[in-house]
């Protein structure tokens, strides 16, 4: 197990509001927000925002609001909406009363917008939009005024006015701010405010048919909602020269913001427009694809929220971009599950093994601990032992090498919980394929040690042949085989699609006490993996089970191989 590196003690932003607290610059209110577009599922990125966010208001007494910001009529959905929701609560956060959405601000946004024209800071635009990209110059060229830019304010408010009242088609007019043309910063040369879209809302219908910019709704809506530290990601940096312009002209209330580094993660990809592709194209079963890195998805997989929140935690905040590995969150997966998940025992592969010694129709029923290391913790099942067994198919070898101590011709090995076994002969098909291992048992070693001392270096596990669980299992890995698949420029990233990302096993042979188990359960299948129960697949009786993760890092023996990049 490899250990994290990072551990976080404070940040640089708990640093500014530490600071802040001291200087009472806030009068000690700390007001955060998490503020998505509803456009989209949200993802393992979001999450780093949320428990940020989310934390820092708890950390200081404050609170953090859930604001949507649907200021494009496009592409939001209610479905994103309520599963955002949803998402948010199941990480463990709340945000009370205080939810709300940019669109509850439209009124209010036009009046300033109104304000700005008459201040003469606002124009409106006949120019196309290509037109506007062509003329706003370059980072070492000017841009050129639009020929509309000298208005008059009677003009630019009637023309506003009737671009609200629907008499012009989309793309004919826009709003921009009049700052300049020839700012250093792109951000500042005359942004656009509002644009033209003759499409419902799925908030506000059919009352609307502008819709203010991000740039122009986003200080607002923080401003509304007095946040004292607006946080957001990097490339945010040069927009809030803009965001302070409007709020400075508008003579509003400002926030603080504070810009930190994205989270990169490795072997996946987060942008939502490659996400809905994969989903669109059928390259994944779905947002919930226990593949993404959806919290949907990773829900699904069995990652907890409590693993996420650690996880978030580990890899702390700063104002530089990097990439942090998936070895990372999967270690914090299995951090989180070691001490919750139950033991079992499941034979993915299975390899009949017959104990010509034992009676052939006798049951025992033994006693086995699911938390080995602490057995009164989770308390004991029983499982079932009889003459016909399996056994994974990969723990024996007829002609074992050099390291093997599992089963062999003529080797000893342990059953988990059972007896010693000695493996005597070895039945093949007309094919040459080992279909059946022979083997003795020692009565003696009932529970799986030898009065006498007698030591075994193997120790497998097994499930009886005649009472099982006969069970699909799915084994999740990496969507994809390359660190960065979006970062070759001559390679589109589907071609790094991990084509062993799913294996799905129809019939493993699971212990019968597993024929209870319940949606949402978390297992560790000794020297298996943790597994979970998939809430959705899964039938009374009938439990299908998700691969959360391996018991150990094996992807860093593939990339040495050279299985894997
Ligand atoms: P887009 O702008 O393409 O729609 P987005 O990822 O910015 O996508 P939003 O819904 O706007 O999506 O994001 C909501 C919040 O989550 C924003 O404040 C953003 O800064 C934050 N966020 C998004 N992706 C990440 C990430 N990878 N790491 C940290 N924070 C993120
Ligand atoms: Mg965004």
């Amino acid at each position: 197990m490899s250990a994290p590196e990072e551990k976080t003690a404070g940040n640089f932003i708990r640093a500014i509001i530490d600071q802040d607290m001291e200087t009472d610059k806030w009068g000690g209110r700390v007001v955060t927000r998490f503020p998505p577009e509803p456009n989209g599922y949200l993802h393992i990125g979001h999450a780093k925002s949320i428990c940020l966010n989310f934390g820092l208001a708890r950390d200081y007494g404050g609170r953090c609001h859930l604001r949507f910001d649907d200021t494009n009529p496009v592409k939001e959905e209610m479905e994103y909406v309520d599963s955002i929701m949803d998402n948010v609560r199941w990480l463990g956060f709340d945000w009370n009363d205080h939810q709300y959405y940019a669109s509850d601000y439209f009124d209010q946004i036009y009046q300033y917008a109104v304000e700005l024209i008459k201040a003469g800071k606002a124009y409106v635009d006949d120019q196309s939009a290509e037109e506007i990209r062509a003329t706003r110059g370059t980072l070492t060229e000017p841009g050129v005024n639009s020929p509309y830019r000298d208005r008059s304010v009677e003009e630019n408010l009637d023309l506003f006015e009737r671009m609200a009242a629907g008499e012009f088609p989309d793309g004919s007019k826009v709003l921009r701010a009049k700052i300049d043309m020839a700012h250093p910063n792109l951000h500042m040369r005359d942004p656009a405010m509002y644009r033209i879209r003759k499409v419902p809302h799925h908030r506000t219908g059919d009352k609307w048919c502008i819709y203010p910019m991000y740039d122009f709704t986003h200080p607002l809506s923080d401003s509304r909602e007095r946040i004292t530290h607006s946080i957001c990601t990097l490339e945010f940096e040069d927009n809030r020269v803009l965001y302070d312009w409007f709020l400075d002209q508008l003579e509003l209330y400002h926030p603080q913001q504070i810009e930190f580094a994205r989270l990169n993660l490795e072997y996946t990809v987060m942008s939502k427009r490659t996400l809905l592709e994969m989903v669109n194209q059928g390259v994944v079963a779905g947002w919930d694809d226990p593949r993404m890195p959806t919290l949907e998805g990773m829900r699904r997989r069995g990652y907890t929220p409590s693993a996420i929140r650690n996880f978030c935690e580990m890899i702390g905040v700063g104002r530089r971009d990097s990439w942090v590995g998936m070895d990372k969150l999967e270690w914090a997966i299995r951090d989180d599950l070691n001490p919750r998940a139950r033991r079992v025992m499941g034979v993915l592969d299975p390899l009949k093994v017959v104990i010509t010694n034992y009676p052939e129709d006798q049951v025992e029923m033994l006693d086995a601990p699911y938390f080995p290391d602490d057995p009164p913790k989770m308390g004991y099942r029983q499982v079932p032992f009889c003459r016909e067994l399996y056994i994974e198919a990969s723990d024996f070898m007829e002609e074992p090498y050099k390291k093997f101590w599992r089963l062999a011709p003529g080797r000893e090995v342990r059953l988990r919980w059972a007896y010693f076994i000695t493996c005597q002969e070895v039945i093949k098909d007309d094919s040459g394929r080992v279909v059946e291992v022979r083997c003795t048992y020692d009565p003696a070693t009932k529970g799986g040690d030898a009065p006498d001392g007698r030591k075994v270096k193997g120790t497998i596990h097994w499930v009886s042949a005649r009472q099982n669980l006969t069970a699909e299992v799915r084994l999740y890995d990496r969507l994809f085989n390359d660190p960065r698949p979006t970062g070759h420029k001559d390679q589109d990233y589907q071609a790094f699609l991990n084509p062993d990302s799913l294996k799905t096993i129809e019939a493993a042979r699971l212990e019968i006490s597993l024929a209870a188990a319940e949606p949402g359960q978390h297992y560790q299948f000794e020297r298996v993996g943790y597994f979970y129960v998939d809430p959705k697949d899964s039938a009374p009786g009938r439990p299908v089970f998700n691969r959360t993760v391996t018991l150990r890092d094996s992807w860093a023996k593939l990339v040495k191989k050279g299985k894997a990049r």
